[in-house]
């Protein structure tokens, strides 16, 4: 649930008010946005991904972490450096590689279960039809 938008980090886009699905923003009084209706976050960290100067933090917790959670507390998340960490995991922002090349699912996907050689073959399946030739 989005707990806190950087007031120092802020540069006054808007971008956050207009992607949020829920419109959980209201644009304050001086430009930078205000958390007007929490309750209406569904965490789906969109604000805090397009975010240019990585001033939003959404917290992974579904539900509002409290005032002294440090979920909710902008030292302590930005110490952590999770400002903005969800949109440097995916790898958006000047300098990062865009979580598509760092993928790793086609590998994954590409490998037939039963032919990780890393990996025992389950009791489960070691009987059933779909065995590959081969193993054990
Ligand atoms: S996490 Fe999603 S629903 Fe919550 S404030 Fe950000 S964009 Fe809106
Ligand atoms: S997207 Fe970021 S910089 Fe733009 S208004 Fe929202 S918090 Fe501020």
């Amino acid at each position: 649930m989005i707990e806190i938008v950087s007031t120092t980090a802020c540069i006054k886009c808007d971008v956050c008010v207009k992607v949020c699905p829920t419109d959980v923003f209201d644009r304050g009084p001086d430009g930078v946005p205000v958390i007007a209706r929490q309750s209406d976050c569904q965490t789906c960290f969109m604000c805090e991904a397009y975010c240019p100067t990585d001033a939003l933090y959404v917290s992974p917790v579904a539900v509002p972490v409290g005032a002294d959670s440090p979920h909710a507390t902008e030292s302590a998340v930005a110490e952590a450096g999770l400002l903005g960490g969800y949109r440097e995991m995916v790898g958006w922002g000047r300098g990062r590689s865009p979580g598509s090349r760092l993928d790793q699912n086609p590998v994954l996907t590409s490998i037939p279960p039963l032919a990780e050689p890393r990996l025992s073959t389950p009791a489960v399946l070691a009987d059933g039809p779909w065995q590959h030739q081969g193993h054990a």
